[in-house]
């Protein structure tokens, strides 16, 4: 060991940079960045739907708890599950998380609550469709019974009624320099961090691009191929059957099998206090522009320009095919006005590197200590489209899991005699204890067979 004085100076430099971390932290706290978003749509079958909110609050009354929501809903076989999914699904998220949770608390709650939230806007979506066909119970029991052995018929009619629609669902929550995205279907989102790399925040989920779920479809009992056309001939892209959807989940769409499923792929991130531009769209401008060219074909410009610029782009690439929808968020340090995002540079090693991976603790200290050189610290990451997977086990010592009694997906009490453990009998289960919770209501125990293919697939039943 040194001299006296030596050890003394590394004393003297160990306590600044805890103060300096200590002080970020407190920054962190105390500032939030600002957002500002642009929106642009060209419009050619009427199906894409958008949602922006920027006044939400998770403490009504609290300005200080407000976060800002935006979604993008392509639909197909028509609007109304996209217009029902606009509508609704922002509540069904937020009716999913306890009550009186802290700030942490509530962010580590929402990938949780954002699959509750889908899978009861799907169940929801689909319950009213058939109660506007049968209003009376009777008559539906028994209609049903004779639908579930009768699916042409089944799908007819729901056809003649406009049930039939499916849409994809894409929503962000920025709530400081988190940002929280759920989404099923293509309409995907991508994180553009200044310079330093740009991300897909979202999975695509196309039969024809996505093995993981051309797999999961067929072990659920439903067959893909293309569309064939006379003397057998192949066309088009991948599509599953019944029903000849290209999209393996969606919220919606009735007349398909269960396997196409409404839970969405989630990913949550932290941004480093120098920000960042997401760009979220609906496939008619991914059909147009790879990632990397949207983003740079935007760079410098403010987010309501910089929308109009990606349709712009998508347009002059590919012509109005689709419909064509883009929202731009620019999360912005509350100490600079906007300056133009600087010109893509080509990304260094290291740089890219900096975009961290799955974070654990002493990785997110890690990351949060060097936030201040533009790394996105990657707080979670979840894709399974198994339900028990997706809603965990319920722990006493941790307050962000989904009440005793009453169902985790869509809210209803539950008598003490009549949940059902989200992982009983399933083979997925993370749990070691199957009567553990969180648990589910009939319905929604039916539901959850039904996506993991225990139940005939044919026509959706809610
Ligand atoms: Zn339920």
């Amino acid at each position: 060991m040194g001299t006296r004085e030596e050890r003394h100076k590394v004393h003297q430099d160990l306590v600044p940079l805890a103060a300096l971390i200590s002080r970020e932290l407190k920054n962190e706290k105390m500032e939030k960045p600002t957002v500002k978003y642009g929106c642009a749509a060209q419009c050619k079958r009427g199906e894409d739907y958008f949602l922006m909110n920027t006044e939400c609050q998770r403490i009504p009354g609290n300005p200080s708890s407000a976060f800002s929501v935006f979604g993008i809903f392509d639909g197909h076989n028509g609007n109304a599950a996209a217009i029902y999914s606009r509508e609704n699904l922002l509540n069904h998220i937020l009716s999913s998380i306890p009550r009186g949770l802290g700030r942490d608390e509530w962010l580590q709650a929402l990938p949780r609550a954002l699959v509750a939230g889908f899978v009861k806007t799907d169940k929801e979506f689909q319950s009213r469709g058939m109660n506007i066909i049968f209003p009376s119970l009777h008559l539906k029991s028994f209609i049903l019974s004779f639908l579930k052995r009768t699916h042409a018929f089944s799908v007819i009619l729901l056809h003649v009624t406009g049930l039939t629609s499916g849409t994809t669902a894409t929503f962000v929550i920025v709530d400081g320099w988190t940002v929280t995205v759920a989404c099923v279907g293509d309409s995907r989102c991508i994180l553009d961090t200044q310079g330093v790399s740009i991300s897909e925040l979202t999975v695509d989920h196309r039969l024809e691009e996505n093995e993981e779920e051309r797999q999961r479809v067929r072990a659920s009992g439903g067959a893909i191929g293309r569309l064939s056309i006379c003397a057998g001939t192949e066309v088009g892209p991948l599509r599953c059957w019944p029903g000849g959807l290209c999209l393996s989940r969606s919220i919606g769409d009735m007349d398909v099998g269960e396997f196409i499923v409404p839970i969405p792929h989630v990913k949550q991130v932290k941004l480093s206090n120098k920000g960042g531009r997401l760009i979220l769209a609906s496939d008619g401008i991914w059909d147009a522009l790879p990632s990397e060219m949207a983003a740079n074909s935007c760079r410098g410009l403010p987010a309501e320009l910089a929308s109009r610029q990606v349709v712009k782009e998508a347009l002059r690439k590919r012509g109005l095919k689709d419909d064509t929808t883009c929202i731009v968020i620019d999360i912005i340090p509350p100490d600079i006005n906007r300056q133009p995002l600087p010109t893509p540079k080509k990304l260094s090693m290291l740089q890219a590197l900096f975009f961290r991976k799955r974070s654990h603790d002493s990785a997110r200290r890690l990351a949060r200590k060097l936030s201040a050189v533009s790394i996105v610290e990657e707080l979670f990451e979840e894709g399974s489209a198994m339900l028990a997977e997706r809603l965990g086990s319920n722990d006493s010592n941790n307050q962000t899991t989904f009440g005793i009694f009453i169902c985790a997906v869509c809210q209803a009490d539950l008598a003490s005699n009549e949940g059902i453990s989200v992982h009983a009998g399933s083979m997925f289960s993370t749990s070691s204890n199957p009567w553990q919770g969180p648990f589910l209501c009939g319905d929604c125990q039916s539901k959850k067979d039904a996506m993991e293919g225990k139940r005939p697939s044919g026509i959706r039943v809610a």
